[in-house]
This record gives C-alpha cells, sequence and structure tokens, in this order.
C-alpha cells in the first residue's frame, strides 16, 4: 500500500509540474513516505531529517515533505521536533502535496494538514508507477480488523471500497496502455464488499478480470483469513489469468497466539483454507506472514508456529520480530518477550523456513514453466546471459537466454526448471518458446515512436543523495 502511495505522490507532483531528479543530483524536494508499522522507521525518519537540516539551513528554497502513516501517527510533532519540514500530510489527503507545498514557499511557514477521513479515492490520483508492465489497483482502504498488534486501523481508518465498477475502469485503461499484471490491493480483500453488503463481492472482482483481454496475470493482497470465502478459491481456479499463488499471512500458529492477537480464526481454519485451495489448484503455492514474539508467546506456542510452518509448506514466509507499537493494545500487554528470545526463534523459523522454502522450490525441478519477465524483475544479466521473472506461482526465477533473441520486457517465457535453491529456481537450458504480448508490443511501439523509454523508473536514494551532499 505504501509503495503504491508512493507511486501516486510521484504521479501527482509529475502533473504538477515536478521533474524527477536523477540519481547523484541535488533534488529541489525530498519527499518521505513513511511506514509506522515497525519501531525503528521513527528512528530513521528523524535522523534521515536531521541530515538533511544543513542542506535546509544553506537553501531556504529546498523543501522537505513527511507523508504517509508516521505523520498521520505524529501529526505536529514532526514539525516540533524539525520545525525546518515543509510539509506535514497524511496518509488521507495525499491529493494536497503539490496545493500544501506551494502554500508553504508562499507563505515561508510548515504546512500541517491530516484528515482524519478519506474523501476522496486515492486510486484516481495520477500515478508514476515503477513498472511499464505490473501495476497494483487498490480495491480498498483502512481495516475494519482490530488486530492488537496493528497500528494500520487507526492510521488508515475503517474500510472503504472502491465501486467495482471504478477499478474496472482501472483496469483496462492500465491494461491499454500496456499493463499485463495487476495486483488487486487492500488491507483485507476479501473483506471487499462489506461497505456495500455484497459478500461475494470480491470473487465477483476476480471473475471480472478473467474477462479482460491482453491481462496475463492477476494477483491480489492480503487476505484475511476470517474472511475467506469457497466462491474466491472457486473464482481463483476458475479464471485463467488469476495466479496459482495465494499470499495469507498466519502470524502464528498457537490458537492462544491468535486469540491475544485478536486474528479472529485459528490454526485449524487456516490449515483447512490452504488445503482447499492445493484441492482445486494442485500446482498452488502459497506465502504468508508470521510474527515472532508476540507478548505471552511461551515455547509451546512457538513451536506450535513452528509445526504449521512445517506441515504447511509455504513457498515463502515474511517473517517479523513483534514490534510493539504504543497505542496498540499489545503494547500494554503483560509478558513481552526479551529481545534475545525474540531473536532466536526468529533466527529458528528462518532456518526451517529457508529448508521448507528449498523443498518446495526442488519439486518443480524438470517441470516447464510460464515466466512473466516484467521489468523489475527482468534483468537482463549479459555477463551470464540470464534474465529473471516469475512464475506463474510466483517463484522467483533465473532463465538463460540467447542473446541474440533475447525476450522483452512484458514477454511470456517457457523454460525447464534444472535446479533450486531456497529462494529461486534456475532454468539453465535456452526457453523453450517465448511469446510476445500485448503489453510488450505495446511498449515496443511506444519506443519506436518516442525513443527509448526508461523501463526502470529510477527514484533517487537518499544513499545517492547522502553521497552526492558528502561531496
Ligand atoms: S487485518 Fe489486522 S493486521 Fe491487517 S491491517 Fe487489519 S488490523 Fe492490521
Amino acid at each position: 500500500m505504501n509503495v503504491h502511495d508512493t507511486e501516486r505522490i510521484a504521479g501527482l507532483l509529475l502533473a504538477a509540474g515536478y521533474e524527477a531528479a536523477l540519481e547523484g543530483s541535488d533534488p529541489d524536494l525530498v519527499v518521505f513516505n513513511t511506514c509506522a508499522v515497525r519501531e525503528n522507521a521513527d528512528n530513521k525518519l528523524y535522523g534521515n531529517l536531521s541530515f538533511l537540516a544543513p542542506r535546509k539551513k544553506a537553501d531556504p528554497n529546498f523543501q522537505i515533505a513527511v507523508g504517509g502513516c508516521m505523520a498521520q501517527k505524529d501529526q505536529d510533532s514532526i514539525v516540533k521536533r524539525a520545525p525546518y519540514v515543509d510539509v506535514v500530510f497524511g496518509t488521507h489527503n495525499i491529493g494536497s502535496l503539490p496545493a500544501l507545498l506551494e502554500r508553504a514557499r508562499i507563505e515561508e511557514a510548515s504546512q500541517v494538514e491530516i484528515k482524519e477521513t478519506l474523501e476522496h479515492f486515492p486510486s484516481t490520483l495520477p500515478a508514476r508507477r515503477h513498472s511499464a508492465f505490473s501495476a497494483w489497483v487498490s480495491v480498498s482502504v483502512g481495516c475494519n480488523n482490530t488486530c492488537t498488534f496493528c497500528i494500520v486501523p487507526a492510521l488508515r481508518g475503517i474500510e472503504k471500497d472502491r465501486p467495482a465498477a471504478d477499478i474496472m475502469t482501472e483496469v483496462k485503461t492500465l491494461v491499454d496502455q500496456g499493463v499485463v499484471e495487476i495486483t488487486l490491493l487492500g488491507q483485507n480483500v476479501n473483506a471487499y464488499g462489506v461497505d456495500f453488503g455484497d459478500r461475494q463481492a470480491f470473487a465477483k472482482l476476480l471473475r471480472e478480470c478473467g474477462k479482460v483481454a491482453g491481462l496475463e496475470r492477476v494477483r491480489f493482497m492480503s487476505p484475511h483469513p476470517r474472511d475467506f470465502t469457497d466462491d474466491v478459491i472457486a473464482a481463483m481456479a476458475e479464471t485463467e489469468n488469476v495466479m496459482p499463488h495465494l499470499h495469507m499471512p498466519l502470524q502464528s500458529g498457537s490458537d492462544t497466539v491468535l486469540q491475544a492477537m485478536r486474528r479472529s480464526y485459528r490454526r485449524d481454519r487456516y490449515m483447512g483454507i490452504i488445503e482447499k485451495v492445493r484441492a482445486a489448484m494442485p500446482d498452488s503455492t502459497i506465502t504468508t506472514d508470521i510474527i515472532v514474539g508476540f507478548p505471552g508467546e511461551t515455547d509451546k506456542d512457538f513451536q506450535e508456529t513452528m509445526d504449521v510452518v512445517t506441515e504447511a509448506k509455504f513457498l515463502a514466509a515474511y517473517t517479523f520480530q513483534y514490534s510493539r507499537r504504543p497505542g496498540t493494545p499489545a503494547a500494554t500487554m503483560p509478558d513481552q518477550i526479551p529481545d534475545d528470545v525474540m531473536k532466536a526463534r526468529y533466527d529458528a523459523l528462518h532456518i526451517l523456513q529457508q529448508k521448507m522454502s528449498h523443498e518446495v522450490n526442488q519439486q518443480v525441478i524438470g517441470t516447464q514453466q510460464e515466466i512473466l519477465v516484467v521489468d523489475h524483475e527482468g534483468r537482463h544479466d549479459s555477463e551470464r546471459a540470464r534474465m529473471s521473472g516469475r512464475t506463474k506461482d510466483f517463484r522467483l526465477i533465473h532463465f538463460a537466454i540467447d542473446p541474440n533473441n533475447a525476450p522483452r520486457p512484458g514477454d511470456a517465457v517457457i523454460s525447464k526448471v534444472t535446479a533450486a535453491s531456497p529462494n529461486f529456481v534456475l532454468a539453465e537450458e535456452l526457453p523453450i518458446s517465448i511469446r510476445q504480448t500485448a503489453g510488450g508490443n505495446a511498449q515496443e511501439a511506444r519506443t519506436k515512436e518516442a525513443g527509448p523509454q526508461p523501463i526502470m523508473v529510477g527514484m533517487p536514494t537518499l544513499q545517492k543523495l547522502k553521497e552526492n551532499m558528502a561531496k
């Protein structure tokens, strides 16, 4: 969600006449789009702001803006701690950023504008997308759940669903522009429809995406096990361009911890869903999120998580050490887990998941896989004559190419998997086939018309900025 918001911020600024600063150059404006999910984001923001303070002092025309969840959370305190910040804007008013920058310039004073509710659905804003072939499409923002570790509902508000017609218009427009892969995005995508009383709305949306010619791949994130219905599984299985990959957060394998987290499903329900998904789509993969060290988590609870990881055979698990967020119920719970225990559990889980990922990847050695070469992953390693992409079931794959007949970004390649590691699979022989997609053709036509287009939008990183300023 945060990455997509950054694309919107970039799109808005471009529409307002700004240009992306090239790597290595000194920008006139730095925008921080912050995340508040983990504790160290606070430290990082204030560290980076104080680093920019001398630059601001030397050049008052240089502007700094802070947006995102930390801005929503800290509001006025950001300008109290860093008075040289020009604009603080919240998650509900991204669209105001260009006007706030202008006002800060004219009034020569910091502007803090935080809205408590969403006025316009943010997807109606322009976006400067990082990829020409792969795009996020928001179906909802906010969340009606109250997971005790999570600060998102406090900052993003209650769930607001976007009308299906708007979503489909955006999907079709993107496909017309050459996008071949869409990820439907929401805090809890399969609760989509709660706003207008249609429990089957998300499954309908998947089926609608299935009718869009030229749309090769549809993915979604993240579903909540509580709201997962059989018709979503049926829609995934029946809709050819919906990919056989499910990313569904587990968070813990212990029912006691799930209850304390206020996650309203239990281990058996979670395992039941993935069993059904695999029955409907035998070639599907599952990925997940897991938090270790939630307050009160005992060795036995942790072992139950390890047991689920062994049994569920996730392709990958994004694992996190519990991060105490002030303002959430879990922050004041007794029995907070000491750092060393948390770290030891995290390491043990990581080792186990690496082993499982390796096993799951070994299962496809010898199979043919379709790879979509989207630009942010389609790096061309000319030394080794290799490119990278994703299989339908979301494995990262590095595949051999003939440099004289390399696929274009946006093309679909079929290659045979010859080796596996925990984090990727390899196809060391030349592709069996290369299929040109509508997206690849659209991009090629644009390139012919307008000259070479940057296929990777390189936003200057703060690191580069630091290096440049140090010079
Ligand atoms: S489902 Fe839970 S973890 Fe996810 S955004 Fe909502 S409150 Fe946070």
